[in-house]
């Protein structure tokens, strides 16, 4: 019978580490400009040198997706080996064995990874990026949302006239046609824990759970019935749309005399929308100036446009009413600059009482403490949000193998950047895998 089994026997580790560690890593390389593709020879000799085989394999496949075909047949003698500077002497560097050693160790990890299996938690803009990345990367990923459909902040924060929720409901089907499972109505650090993610087989977690508490304005009165927070406002209005509620939980009535207190995005979204429940008149009311402002110019002209007031340098100092919330009391502020501290000081003599049935409070959010009181070794700052670390692995939380971006690591930012740390942190989750697998 003849052998057909490959004559060559590829690199040990500590043979490929040899080798490696003879590569002169010229500055100006003559087996780069020897390689038809100009493959980056010099630096993933120098990952090999430094034990990094993922990030090795990475700089192979930035210029070559046959690495493990070209390391067997190209005709090296005549193109890298031949061109490098050691070959004169009889000692060039056996880069194809080197190639070979790394596509190898490569389609072992790819074969094992096609196993592993990433659950993602909350389904916002962050989580979306995460699990479509990881899904085309060929993980078996799950996400897992509280609400009764996934979208997170972008079904239940952004107001339909601004975001129609047939475009989300578009992106998440691309996402799920990505092999995404999605899980709806599972609440984790209720439902589950992410140790029991973990003894289900995931072997990373992700939390995008975004910020769901709403800061207190701490005022007398606050907990009168009329009040209430601006994303628990926006939230029942779209559970009302997608008929998960009844139109009698809508808490904003026409006729209704509706206070925002906050002028940021949500503040704008929820004076709107009380507008376009029938609200006869809004006013949003901020401590702050008008040229201070946090919500978008466009988002502030049209608010104006469709009849919201608003009244900078003022904030609610009391609620009043004894059933329920019958009207506030507001008072003008101005802002006191001593040195690198500023403070807000009251006018004297600005106080006065207004009557009003809704006040909407949308002075910023914060995370829930579920998930971080139901499990060990996370840790989030004095504020409540979770603490994640560039290294080893960006976007790590100090607990090994949870990652996490979005709102629920710092205040509330833009779609877009919740979207850009997402992309950040896959990268990352699939680095600390494929580490996992040497
Ligand atoms: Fe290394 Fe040879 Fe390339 Fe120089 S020419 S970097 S020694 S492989």
């Amino acid at each position: 019978m003849l052998n057909f089994d490959e004559l060559e026997k590829g690199f040990s580790e500590a043979e490929a580490l040899a080798e490696a560690q003879r590569c002169l890593k010229c500055k100006d390389p003559r087996c780069v400009k020897g390689c038809p593709i100009e493959n980056c020879i010099p630096q993933f000799i120098q990952a090999i040198c430094d034990g990094d085989v993922v990030e090795a394999v990475r700089l192979i496949n930035d210029r070559s997706n046959l690495a493990v075909i070209c390391s067997r047949v190209c005709p090296h003698n005549d193109q890298c080996e031949g061109a490098c500077v050691l070959s004169k002497k009889g000692k060039g560097i056996q880069i194809s064995k080197l190639e070979r050693y790394l596509a190898d160790k490569e389609m072992e990890l790819a074969l094992t990874r096609v196993a592993d299996k990433v659950a993602v938690i909350g389904s916002g803009p962050a989580s979306l990026s995460v699990a479509a990345i990881l899904a085309k990367e060929g993980y078996r990923v799950t996400m897992f949302e509280a609400r009764p459909q996934p979208g997170g902040v972008l079904r239940y924060g952004i107001p339909e006239y601004r975001l129609p929720k047939v475009m989300v409901d578009k992106q998440i089907e691309i996402v799920r046609n990505l092999g995404v499972r999605i899980e709806t109505g599972v609440v984790v650090g209720e439902d589950l824990t992410l140790d029991q993610l973990f003894a289900m087989g995931y072997k990373s977690v992700f939390i995008g759970t975004g910020t769901g508490l709403s800061r207190k304005l701490e005022v007398p009165g606050e907990d009168l019935p009329g009040v209430l927070q601006a994303i628990y406002f926006l939230e029942t209005v779209e559970l009302v749309r997608e008929e998960s509620l009844s139109v009698s939980h809508l808490p904003v009535k026409p006729g209704d005399r509706v206070v925002v207190v906050g002028a940021g995005n949500v503040a704008v979204d929820a004076a709107r929308t009380a507008l376009r429940f029938g609200a006869a008149e809004v006013q949003v009311v901020d401590i702050i100036a008008e040229h201070e402002r946090r919500c978008s110019d466009k988002e502030y002209e049209e608010a104006l446009h469709e009849g919201v007031r608003f009244s900078f340098e003022n904030s609610v100092t009391q609620v009043h009413g004894e059933e329920r919330m019958t009207g506030v009391s507001l008072q003008g502020f101005e802002r006191q600059v001593s040195g690198r501290e500023s403070r807000f000081v009251p006018l004297a003599g600005s106080e006065r009482q207004i009557q009003c049935d809704k006040l909407i409070i949308a002075i910023g959010q914060k995370p829930f403490a579920r998930i971080v009181s139901t499990t060990t070794g996370l840790k989030t700052n004095e504020q409540g949000y979770l603490i994640t670390n560039d290294e080893p692995h960006y976007g790590m939380t100090t607990r090994p193998g949870v990652f996490a971006a979005g709102d629920v690591v710092h205040e509330p930012k833009t779609v877009i950047l919740a979207m850009r740390e997402g992309r950040k942190v896959a990268e990352a989750i699939d680095t600390y895998l494929r580490r996992s697998h040497l």
